[in-house]
């Protein structure tokens, strides 16, 4: 399982030196980890065939030399993440499945709590995306899309308590477009867990629900129509609208974590979601001991299976780790970021996103990003922009695939907003992933390539330098609508 072992690995150096393809920049802890990644590739290789069996128990010990342990542990991971599940009895063993989105939320919220994601990057975020998902939805909406959307506007205004975002999510999953769809979804669990409600009267409560249902009544009309225009322009009103209330009205957050299927699943669920409430009361101090699991049981109220898989949930996205030996015990951890983006990028291939609709999402966040960083270009940020250009020029051309994407990433962090940067990263993770694979790649020579690309990139820059907005934003849509030229 080493990583000088496994075929694919060694199958993509041969095609694309220098370069790794998803998963594999990660550094797993485990044995067991490095063998769930190594099932993932293998999954990923063979395009996702979900159903198909990758080999019985025996055949998959002999195959990756592990122990029986690690292997049921690697299963164990795999089946969270919900790309390969083990069937039982004859016929049975490890199974392809569809990836569910639970972990993937999981993996967001963790990783938004850390980073403190607030109100204001969360609303920068949604509306770039959501205006891109209402222009796309009054695009391709049928007409059961169009019934379905008036039903909910229908319980939105009978019902006393439901969801706001439901019909934002469903606007992105008409938009067909699987990032929209899983980011939106994202947004709302982050957006939906500040509240309001507890300092505001019961009159105001329902006098905003009745304000976002008349938004949301607009809105819809105008995807009805088909008029894609005006459904982006009056959801980035709407979005402005609530971010100025949610704002003002000094919310309050809630962590919320998966949603759990069975009984046993959901109290482990709120056990695991109550430590890491308390983990972020404190300031999440990494190191910080917990206390034992005994002590943990006791805390928490509850028996020792229960505990053990909430630990193993927050284990798994690194919230906490456990010390042995004396002065041992649960110990707060740092999440492992590039273990989320990995889980979001792995959802997204699984949905089987096209280059088309990835660059797609990537124009709307980074014109934003980038009219941003336009609009207040401050002499350091253009100093750390002219080193990256630097840095990408002295790459060898052949590494441009990888080293193209490190002044979209830089200009992420800039923006100084942990959602965008995250799903910035996801995105063009996707992106080398698709020059990466065996049979596409360049249509461009590496040296033509890195040449345009390191043209377009200055030019980018020369452009926030200068502060000229529309200048800068007109040279990354551009150069992203330059790439699939690039792609295959
Ligand atoms: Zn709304
Ligand atoms: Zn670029």
């Amino acid at each position: 399982v080493s990583g000088s072992g496994g075929e694919a690995p060694q199958a993509y150096e041969v095609t694309r030196p220098g370069l790794s393809p998803i998963g594999t920049r990660r550094a797993p802890t485990k044995l067991a980890e490095e063998l769930a990644l190594t099932i993932e590739r293998e999954v990923l290789d063979a395009g996702w065939p979900v159903g198909t069996i990758l080999g019985s128990e025996s055949e998959l010990l002999a195959r990756h030399g592990v122990s029986r342990a690690i292997l049921r542990e690697a299963v164990r991971i795999t089946e969270y993440l919900g790309f390969a599940e083990m069937r039982r009895g004859p016929g049975g063993g490890l199974v392809v499945t569809s990836p569910g989105l639970s972990a993937v939320m999981t993996a967001v919220t963790v990783y938004a709590t850390f980073r403190d994601v607030g109100v204001a990057e969360v609303m920068a975020a949604r509306r770039p995306l959501e205006e891109l998902a209402a222009q796309q939805a009054a695009k391709r909406r049928t007409p059961s899309d169009v019934n379905e959307l008036w039903a909910r506007l229908t319980l939105e205004l009978s019902e006393d308590r439901s969801d706001h975002w439901a019909l934002h999510d469903q606007l992105a999953a008409i938009s067909g477009n699987p990032a929209i769809e899983l980011f939106v979804e994202v947004l709302s669990r982050l957006t939906g867990q500040y509240r309001v409600t507890s300092r505001m009267e019961p009159q105001d409560g329902r006098k905003r629900r009745h304000e976002g249902a008349v938004a949301h009544r607009g809105i819809v009309e105008a995807v009805a129509k088909g008029d894609a225009d005006l459904a982006g322009r009056r959801t980035r009103v709407h979005l402005d609208a609530v971010e100025a209330a949610l704002v003002a009205g000094d919310p309050e957050r809630t962590i919320v974590l998966g949603k759990g299927d069975g009984d046993h699943e959901k109290r482990s669920t709120s056990v695991a979601r109550r430590i890491l409430d308390n983990i972020v009361g404190q300031g999440w101090q990494v190191g910080r001991l917990l206390g034992s699991e005994l002590e943990l049981q006791q805390r928490y109220g509850t028996g020792r299976s229960v505990l053990r898989e909430a630990l193993r949930l927050l284990e798994y996205h690194h919230v906490i780790r456990t010390r042995r030996g004396p002065g041992g015990g649960i110990i707060v951890a740092a999440p492992d970021e590039e273990a989320t983006m990995e889980a979001m990028a792995v959802y997204l291939e699984a949905r089987s996103i096209t280059a088309q609709q990835l660059l797609e999402v990537r124009e709307a966040l980074e014109l934003a990003i980038v009219v941003d960083a336009a609009a207040k270009p401050r002499s350091s940020d253009v100093d750390a922009l002219l080193a990256v250009l630097e840095q990408e020029e002295r790459a060898p051309a052949r590494e441009i695939g990888v080293m193209g994407h490190l002044l979209h990433r830089r200009l992420a962090e800039l923006s100084g907003n942990d959602a965008l940067l995250l799903f910035v990263h996801v995105l063009t993770r996707l992106t080398e992933f698709r020059q990466l694979s065996p049979g596409r790649g360049f249509q461009l020579t590496y040296e033509e390539a890195a040449g345009a690309v390191a043209r377009a990139h200055r030019a980018i820059v020369r452009a926030i330098a200068a502060g000229d907005v529309e200048l800068a934003r007109r040279r990354m849509q551009v150069h992203l609508r330059a790439l699939p030229g690039h792609l295959r």
